[in-house]
């Protein structure tokens, strides 16, 4: 029974249609059975929070109840603390993108300190004490970043290079063309375009079945120990970097 009643409890956290068998005894109640764990994905947002789009953002994952990653530049968040009070309210993971959007390779424990740790004692006096997981501006990292950065590293396995396209339909046909059970998405809700793409691929993956939880529960989900200075790029064991050298 144990087991039955640990992945109900992971089940509950997820957005999505659940797969379920039912069967009526005759006279008796109906009993409901979660069969396997549907595939599931992260999808991941940075660069802000904008007050315009992320906003809005939030309005149409709540709608769906489907959690989401962001990884905050720190400072943008003086000008939208109620948005990010409100993404953690609402289930919502909240990670480090740096405080300056800067490289982090090549700075001085001191001038990385200053940056991520000020981003980090924000974000803690805000929301209070958390681990705000960290994704390095343009995916750079080096062995320095994973020893310094106090928490797991996050990457992502589907880049919808919206900045590029700024295109929604676009942004949503590249995703949902590759997506595969354990992806970590990658948007950024500074965009119109991005935010409109998102649902769209969010639709389109709860119609196939699919599940929606933070990148910290799809690790969990997937039974992988999340470890910090790790690099993770999905929650399938070739996107577990322990070293990782891109920059
Ligand atoms: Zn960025």
């Amino acid at each position: 029974m144990r087991w039955k009643k640990r992945a109900l409890a992971l089940m509950l956290v997820l957005a999505c249609l659940l797969p379920r068998r039912e069967s009526v005894p005759a006279g008796g109640r109906a009993t409901v059975e979660i069969g396997e764990t549907p595939p599931t994905v992260a999808i991941t947002f940075d660069d802000g929070p904008k007050a315009s789009t992320t906003a809005r953002l939030l309005d149409e994952l709540a709608l769906r109840e489907v959690p989401a990653t962001f990884f905050l530049v720190g400072r943008e968040i003086a000008d939208n603390e109620e948005l990010v009070r409100r993404m953690a309210r609402e289930g919502h993971q909240i990670g480090v993108h740096s405080y300056a959007h800067i490289r982090l390779t090549g700075l001085s424990r001191s001038d990385f300190d200053a940056d991520v740790g000020r981003e980090r004692a924000q974000l803690s006096s805000l929301l209070g004490e958390g681990e705000f997981w960290l994704r390095p501006p343009y995916g750079w990292a080096d062995s320095t970043v994973q020893a310094r950065a106090g928490a797991p590293i996050v990457m992502w396995s589907v880049d919808t290079e919206d900045w590029k396209y700024r295109d929604a339909g676009h942004i949503a046909g590249a995703v949902l063309g590759q997506v595969q059970d354990g992806d970590i998405i990658l948007f950024h809700d500074i965009y119109d375009s991005s935010v409109d793409g998102a649902i769209q691929v969010v639709d389109a993956l709860l119609a196939r079945g699919y599940c929606f939880a933070t990148v910290e529960q799809l690790l969990a989900l997937k039974g992988i120990r999340a470890e910090n200075g790790t690099v993770y790029r999905s929650a399938r064991p070739e996107g577990i970097f322990k070293t990782w050298d891109f920059q």
